[in-house]
């Protein structure tokens, strides 16, 4: 899974400019330096990426991504352990080591009834079906029943309201005409920007509806947005957003053992006190079939924003449109496959540099993961390639293809609670890339300390439709879109707004972890539906799969250089400045208190980064291994430091004191203060105020030790 964004236009460009750019580039880059690599190091780092640039084969990536999308292959499914093993099978054929399949017994519910009937003020029954395209074998297949996975169980019936975006001031503006939705069914619409559709079933579920129906309107991602699959991007009258409703934003992974992992023999909860699991029932519903209840609802014409893309006129009901919902799941616990592969670092075997994607899909998975699943195959041969050829790494890449992801990150939390200790040791840093290419745009979401790293890299590798680096394409598109110039740190490029949604979240929010996330978007109105298949991506969102291979190229250049740097390449100056800019967010929110402790706390934060960067670019100047092994180890540990073990109030396995998801996906800053101001809770706040003044002393610490031991949280 992976929210949709802001979609813009992507231009074609021949592919021999590629290959232009990629000699222009490092001709022009071979004298320049990269941070973190002294003199002596930069020239044979400039020239393995000179190598890994040219490897990847946008053809190979194209045959890859073909077999990936041949059938659907959900979690748990036989064709998902299919594609496990031919991972593991390709890796090994690449020259990963210690490739290894790690299986974990989840609750993964499947489907076997989903129907929907209206009963007044006619009968009628939907499909809840996805149509066949002329041309495009893959949407003749039957795919199964569209669900949403971990609704609850069971048949209600009630008369319709229709909701808008299913939030709370939908409901307030509801009850204000005089509709309550107790007992009632709601009908909803995804919402582009992005709301996690798990938050509108505990809105709905909290206002005390008997079901939810959650519909794609044509204007959020169908024809009000421009061209419909086949023709366009966008998503046909027909298309089904499948997806979780689960409420990982409370606690992720299996949802039968909260904090601790799924291996054989552990303890389960019942499912009756497992907090993330929705006690609502509820369905996905396309446009198609939606309009039939729109057009069935009288009461009160809806509010102007509410008024979706069909060409009728919005009713907020009550009734007379009444329907019945049954849901009935297996209710099973299923095998997912985690499969890991690595290569060995020759210096410093115990750091680990990861990298994963998720490979299970909801149908085909054309963009939503296969298109990252492609791009990573090719990443393991690249990286393989020159391992054979004796050029190792030397800290070690270690490689991941989750499975479940689309459930509840299930097989990323498992495997990060499974490998807790050692990941909290070992890892540097965690690489994800969940869709790689829906189209031309590059978008990085990452923890502060990598903004400029991220800057850097970005421009090692050229875009390939224009031939400029990536980060040219990347500033020239802000700039556009902000109106402002960009800085060179990369600062405002790299989003730091940290929400969820994909497999970071165990590294950053559970373990400590900096974390990259980062994709090539475009307009792309298909997601979670069969649409996104082998077609869609090799015609409309990734012709000749150009981005594909430059996430291959970049993702490459990132894992290298994170494997390699002498100095590490983990900045927390800007860190610090963030943290300052999400107090001034709740101090706005909360003029009671100013928040001096926290901001005090902050400057000595801001203080040990400085403090850090001097340290360690002086001892990268004179090549002092010593003194760069423990400055290395410092900022390593620091975003460890930002952890508080006892979590934030309430979700406990949140423990990351910088961020934390909102229930929408959002990023929730600062989210111990910011729920407690939230929340008008004055003690509460100064308390939580405490325990982040107290992280980030900790991490403050870490940074000015020269062993990056500090104060361990
Ligand atoms: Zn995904």
């Amino acid at each position: 899974m992976r929210p949709v964004r802001a979609a813009f236009l992507l231009v074609a460009a021949g592919f021999t400019m590629v290959l232009a750019a990629i000699v222009g580039l490092t001709a022009r880059a071979t004298d320049e330096s990269i941070s973190g690599f002294s003199t002596t190091s930069v020239a044979a780092q400039r020239k393995l990426e000179q190598r890994l640039l040219h490897y990847p084969s946008a053809e190979r990536i194209e045959a890859d991504h073909l077999y990936l999308t041949e059938e659907p292959h959900v979690a748990g499914s036989p064709r998902d352990r299919v594609l496990a093993e031919w991972t593991a099978a390709e890796w090994k054929k690449a020259g990963l080591e210690d490739v290894r399949i790690v299986e974990h017994q989840v609750l993964l519910p499947y489907a076997t009834e989903v129907s929907v009937e209206m009963t007044a003020p006619k009968a009628w029954r939907a499909t809840l079906r996805e149509e066949p395209i002329p041309g495009d074998k893959d949407t003749s297949a039957d795919a199964g029943p569209t669900y949403h996975a971990y609704s609850a169980s069971g048949e209600v019936s009630g008369q319709v309201v229709y909701a808008s975006s299913g939030n709370p001031a939908d409901y307030d503006w509801l009850e204000a005409q005089g509709i309550d939705i107790k007992g009632k069914i709601a009908l909803v619409r995804y919402s582009v920007p992005y709301s996690y559709r798990g938050f509108k079933a505990l809105t709905a579920q909290r206002r005390g509806a008997a079901g939810i129906i959650i519909y794609s309107d044509p204007a959020d991602d169908g024809f009000g947005k421009g061209k419909v699959y086949p023709e366009g991007p966008w998503g046909p009258e027909s298309h089904i957003q499948r997806g979780g409703i689960v409420y990982d934003f409370m606690v992720p992974g299996d949802p039968l053992t909260p904090g601790w992992s799924s291996v054989p023999g552990a303890k389960r909860i019942a499912a009756a006190d497992a907090m993330s699991l929705p006690t609502i029932v509820s369905v996905p519903m396309s446009y198609k079939e939606a309009r039939v209840i729109l057009e069935a609802l009288g009461g009160p014409e809806t509010p102007q924003t509410w008024k979706g893309g069909l060409p009728i006129t919005y009713h907020a009901g009550p009734g007379p449109a009444t329907v019945r919902i049954t849901v009935r799941n297996d209710d099973k616990v299923r095998p997912i496959w985690t499969v890991t592969g690595r290569i060995t670092g020759t210096a410093e075997p115990n750091r680990w540099v990861v990298l994963g994607n998720h490979r299970d899909a909801w149908v085909y998975g054309g963009v939503d993961p296969s298109s990252g699943s492609a791009s990573m195959m090719e990443l393991a041969r690249a990286l393989g390639s020159l391992a054979k050829d004796g050029i190792k790494p030397k800290r070690t890449i270690v490689f991941a293809s989750w499975d479940a992801e689309e459930w509840t990150l299930t097989s990323s939390t498992e495997w990060g609670e499974q490998y807790e200790e050692e990941l909290r040791d070992k890892a540097v840093a965690y690489l994800n890339v969940d869709s790689s290419a829906s189209g031309a745009n590059f978008t990085a979401a990452a923890v502060p300390s990598l903004n400029r790293f991220i800057a850097e890299a970005a421009s090692a590798v050229p875009d390939p439709a224009s031939g400029v680096p990536i980060t040219d394409a990347w500033k020239t598109r802000g700039m556009k879109e902000r109106g402002s110039l960009p800085t060179g740190a990369g600062d405002d490029l790299v989003n730091n707004r940290l929400g969820s949604g994909s497999d970071y979240t165990v590294f950053l929010n559970f373990l400590g972890v900096p974390i990259v996330d980062m994709a090539f978007d475009g307009p792309y109105g298909v997601y979670h539906s069969m649409y996104d298949n082998h077609q869609w991506v090799s015609r409309i969102g990734d012709p000749g799969f150009r981005y594909h291979a430059a996430m291959t190229r970049l993702w490459g250049v990132m894992a290298m250089r994170l494997a390699n740097a002498d100095l590490l390449p983990l900045d927390y100056r800007p860190y610090a400045a963030r943290v300052d800019e999400f107090l001034n967010d709740v101090e706005r929110r909360w003029p009671a208190n100013r928040f001096e402790r926290a901001r005090a706390a902050s400057g000595r934060f801001a203080a040990a980064a400085a403090d850090a960067a001097t340290r360690g670019a002086s001892a990268l100047a004179k090549n002092d291994r010593t003194a760069l092994d423990g400055i290395n180890r410092a900022l390593m540990r620091a975003e460890r430091a930002l952890l508080d073990m006892r979590g934030i109030p309430g979700r406990p396995w949140y423990r990351h004191q910088i961020y934390a998801p909102k229930p929408t996906y959002a990023p929730e800053v600062l989210p111990g203060v910011a729920e407690a101001v939230d929340a008008n809770d004055a003690p509460r706040v100064r308390q939580q105020e405490e325990n982040l003044a107290a992280a980030l002393d900790r991490a403050a610490a870490v940074l000015k030790s020269d062993h990056g031991t500090g104060n361990q949280p």
